[in-house]
């Protein structure tokens, strides 16, 4: 086990001063605030591999990775070098460049995509889809599932209401009911639901969008066969079935969760959306699928879409960077780091007598302070999120940085070696005492 290092956070603190006064929360995503463990987020000045520094000089073993972006580690040598050759030709023409063709080629490749749209975020991807389906389909009615996250699309901040198949109340105040009033919510992992939601309102259903792997409440798998039994049912009735893989893709596998589950099973998604990896801790994401859905986007279609910095050269340069070195090797590397990190935080959750599960896709992980399987968001809701807290900031005394919120991912990188793994085990012991003790 090991003992807190003396860590002074006076900078962090002092900046998060600075930026609260100018910023609301003084962060620019959400979850960065700490909002859900306490305390002051860590002002980051450099990270290498696996390694964050902050600004005042603690090291931390990063257990974020950018929230998936990182699978490579940070500051990859040939990643920067391709950034600063691209940066020397100029940063954005607004004209189009070889890069994204070659970006776009490598996740065709990858995927089942037959033609593809580069964007800027992940909420793009997914609000492009959606448009897309609703223009291809003629039909308005949108479904998702409880607890997948798809970025701040209106439509999709939604949670549901009562009743399994009842259109949905925004989640958030500033979306209109108008926005959400043709959502539907289900529970994940509820064939009964999806089945009930498609009899009643199949033939307004223009697509239905899941995470490919819910990754946004926890890790929570689809059961075997279920994204299959989904792309079924979306056939049936004349809907789309739209994969979201901004998280999972080019991370569970290669090619995704598909790969684990459409690639054996011979089914593919009809359109499916990317980010997080696919643009190597800069700003990209895309949506693609059927040629023949993708072919009603503006210019070739009348379904407007565009962007100013789509498509961005310092972007596609360290996407495609990324992706060519991401080999089986970095792939099998993950996995076995994943699994050593499981081992351990069992072992030590186990000892310290704190019920646990936890669930993975690939090397993509979440640790649930309960005793029930997690099949949904109602049982991911049952987390002891206090356990949690006090079991986050004892891993962050020492050296640790998990993702500030009970309700993520747990993320690793082809640069966490040996040492990396063992500052996380020798930190677990102690943390899941602290977790006991709440
Ligand atoms: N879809 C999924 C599955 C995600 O995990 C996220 C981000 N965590 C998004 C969409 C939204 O991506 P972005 O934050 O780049 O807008």
């Amino acid at each position: 086990t090991s003992t807190p290092t003396a860590q002074s956070c006076e900078l962090s603190s002092a900046l998060f001063e600075r930026a609260r006064a100018v910023t609301p929360g003084g962060v620019n995503s959400p979850v960065r605030a700490f909002n859900a463990v306490g305390g002051t987020p860590r002002f980051i000045g450099s990270a290498r591999g696996a390694w964050l520094t902050d600004v005042d000089g603690n090291e931390y073993v990063d257990l974020i990775c950018s929230w998936g972006p990182m699978l490579l580690g940070h500051a990859h040598p040939e990643v920067v070098a391709a950034l600063q050759a691209a940066a020397a030709r100029g940063t954005s023409y607004g004209t189009p460049t070889e890069g994204e063709v070659a970006l776009v080629e490598e996740i065709v490749r990858r995927t089942p995509v037959e033609r593809l749209r580069l964007v800027s975020s992940g909420t793009e991807a997914t609000m492009s889809a959606i448009r897309l389906a609703r223009g291809f389909t003629g039909r308005d009615v949108v479904v998702k599932f409880a607890g997948c996250y798809h970025g701040h699309v209106d439509a999709l901040l939604a949670s549901a209401g009562s009743g399994l198949t009842t259109f949905s109340i925004p989640g958030t105040p500033g979306v209109p009911e108008s926005s959400t009033a043709l959502t539907l919510v289900l529970p994940y992992n509820d064939r009964d639901a999806v089945t009930a939601a498609f009899a009643e309102h199949g033939d307004r259903i223009a697509c239905l969008i899941t995470e490919a792997a819910p990754g946004n409440m926890g890790v929570v798998p689809p059961d075997p066969g279920f994204n299959k039994f989904l792309s079924e049912t979306c056939r049936e009735h004349g809907a789309l079935f739209v994969s979201d893989e901004v998280m999972t893709g080019f991370r569970v596998s290669a090619s995704g969760q598909w790969g684990t589950d459409g690639a054996n099973e011979g089914w593919t998604p009809d359109l499916m959306t990317f980010g997080k990896v696919m643009g190597g801790g800069l700003p990209a994401a895309a949506f693609g699928g059927r040629a023949d859905v993708m072919h009603h986007l503006a210019p070739e279609g009348p379904v407007y879409q565009a962007g100013t910095l789509s498509g961005n050269p310092l972007a596609t340069a360290a996407g495609l960077a990324t992706l060519r070195l991401a080999d089986d090797g970095v792939y099998a590397h993950i996995a076995s780091v994943a699994d050593t990190l499981r081992t351990g935080i069992a072992d030590a959750f186990g000892a310290a007598g704190v019920a646990h599960r936890i669930q993975s896709t690939g090397s993509m992980f979440s640790v649930f302070l309960t005793d029930r399987p997690v099949r949904d968001f109602a049982d991911a809701s049952t987390t002891d999120t206090v356990a949690y807290g006090a079991f986050f900031h004892a891993m962050l005394d020492r050296g640790v940085h998990l993702p500030p919120s009970a309700y993520e991912s747990w993320f690793v990188s082809a640069a966490h070696d040996d040492r990396a793994v063992q500052a996380v085990l020798d930190a677990l012991p102690d943390a899941a005492r602290a977790a006991a003790a709440t």
